[in-house]
This record gives structure tokens, sequence and C-alpha cells, in this order.
């Protein structure tokens, strides 16, 4: 391992492939791993509702709320330790 770069894990996981280019993932809706929370794209109309993680209550998005039962990618990939 020494001398290896490598990206910290929470970076591998918190990304998706949308619209030509990798896309941050903020965090999931109901904590599942198929239903990710993506940044709102520039000019969309949303509800201005904070989105909070379930798990520890962490903000995972200022807008596109209410969502109860998101899960933030931090207690998804801490889930089961
Ligand atoms: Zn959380």
């Amino acid at each position: 391992m020494a001398g290896q770069a490598s990206l910290p894990s929470t970076n591998m996981a918190a990304e998706i492939f949308r619209g030509g280019k990798m896309t941050e993932i903020l965090g999931y809706y109901g904590g599942d791993i198929t239903k990710p929370i993506l940044p709102t794209k520039r000019g969309t109309i949303t509800t201005h509702a904070f989105i909070l993680c379930s798990q520890c209550g962490a903000a995972i998005k200022s807008n596109g709320g209410p969502a109860f039962g998101a899960w933030c990618v931090t207690c998804m990939e801490n889930q089961g330790e």
C-alpha cells in the first residue's frame, strides 16, 4: 500500500455518472442505494424544505425536501457497523 495513491472511500461511493459528467451524490432517499439524492440542476424549480438525514440529523440538501427517511452518504457507508 505504501506509495500507492488512492482516493478516500467516501469519494468513490458518493459520485454518479449523469449528463456526461460525474455528479456528487448528497444522500439517498429512504436509505435506498438505488435512489440517490442529487444536486438540483440550475434553473430547476424546487421546494425550499431541507432534506435531513434520518439517522444522524445532518443536513443533506437545503432544498427539494421534505424527504422523510433519507440517509446521508456517511450513514449509508457506515450502516451495519
Ligand atoms: Zn447521516
